[in-house]
């Protein structure tokens, strides 16, 4: 099957086997050396010095233990949102008590750091949330304009980089990133089931005055545990296992090697895209390493064409979500995506569309 929606995230033989491993003690040395490996690697992605947690919990775990972690209820954020995962990261901080300023910025465009600028400018805030790719619209936020923005303000920079971190450049330390968030199923190319956090010395000083709930994602019990090789509960043992293939295998390549793959590959897939003379969803000049957004042409099913790519050509590709639900349909490309795989959703495209009613572009002459 080619399942290409952004993420989870086929994966490679190596990790594929990982996963069929015998299980070991989580408390004993074999557990605790993987922890500590798939730790230091887990640095060299985020390109941090910070501490990184991994918590057993899908990307949303991970971003309500960055606001759990970080914060008091009453306390005053800014959440720039540019799409459904904005939205849900304005939520979290909202149902644990926060008062949240949400400047939503219109679907398809990246967040204005003018606008995040005036806004804290106001004063009394004590954090900025923002995505750095919203996996729901396919657009990457300037996360370097944004971050400066959140510097001169003086307020933490809680960042949910899940679609970001391995496929888009996020030099956490550089841009002075407090918490970046991410999970197992995404560029790192790992099944779902682990959540990772980084923690800047400033989150951390935030922490010890946050007062937000918190039992299983405590960041103070996380980081006793990691010293001793552990977890505080039982982890996906499993996952830990692929995730270790799979860090040794990006690392291999190379960071940058990785996330120019993820670069090249989403610019053939627009390039494709608009050779079927379909348009791409929102300003391209911010659109994603991670996934390709394009917008359903007028009289087009989105959901009967999902159908048939599924059912007649093995191909998997992901909606709209809430609001875009019919008016987009996303083709997923993070990990190790091969060019026949891209090229295959697009000749299937061309054989689809005009079937459902949607002209398409002739093919260029080979
Ligand atoms: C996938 C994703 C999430 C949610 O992650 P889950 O693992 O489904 O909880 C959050 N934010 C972004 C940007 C994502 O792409």
């Amino acid at each position: 099957m080619n399942l290409r929606i952004p993420g989870p995230v086929p994966l490679p033989p190596n990790v594929l086997q990982a996963l069929c491993r015998p299980m070991i003690n989580h408390r004993g040395p074999e557990f605790a050396a993987i922890l500590r490996e798939v730790t230091a690697n887990l640095k060299t992605v985020f390109q941090t010095q910070n501490d990184v947690l991994i918590f057993t919990a899908s990307g949303t775990g991970g971003l309500e233990a960055a606001v759990a972690n970080t914060l008091s209820p009453g306390d005053r954020v800014v959440a720039a949102s540019i799409g459904f995962f904005g939205e849900r990261f304005a939520e979290i901080a909202q149902r644990f008590g926060a008062q949240v300023t949400l400047l939503q910025f219109p679907y398809g465009q990246p967040a204005d750091p003018e606008a995040v600028r005036r806004e804290l400018q106001k004063g009394g805030y004590r954090a900025l949330l923002v995505t750095h790719n919203d996996t729901s619209t396919g657009i990457t936020n300037d996360l370097a304009a944004l971050s400066a923005v959140a510097r001169e303000a003086d307020v933490l920079l809680l960042v949910d980089g899940v679609s970001s971190v391995g496929a888009t450049p996020l030099p956490t330390d550089a841009w002075g990133c407090d918490v970046v968030v991410t999970a197992s199923q995404k560029a790192l190319m790992a099944p779902p089931g682990l959540a990772m956090v980084s923690v800047s010395p400033r989150a951390w000083a935030a922490h010890q005055q946050a007062r937000m709930p918190r039992y299983y994602f405590d960041f103070t019990l996380a980081k006793k545990y990691l010293e001793i090789g552990q977890t505080p509960a039982t982890p996906a043992v499993s996952v830990f296992f692929a995730l270790q293939e799979s860090l040794r295998l990006i690392l291999a390549e190379g960071l940058e090697n990785w996330i120019a793959r993820h670069a090249r590959i989403a610019a053939r897939t627009r390039a494709g895209i608009k050779a079927l003379g379909l348009r791409l969803f929102g300003d391209e000049r911010y659109a994603s390493n991670a996934v390709t957004a394009v917008e359903a042409p007028p009289g087009l099913d989105v959901g009967q064409l999902l159908k048939v790519l599924r059912e007649e050509f093995n191909i998997v590709l992901a909606g709209g979500q809430g609001s875009l639900a019919g008016k987009i349909f996303r083709i997923g490309h993070l990990g190790l995506v091969r060019e026949e795989e891209i090229d295959a959703v697009l000749a299937a495209l061309r054989v689809c569309l005009p079937r459902l009613g949607v002209p398409v572009s002739a093919a260029p002459r080979t």
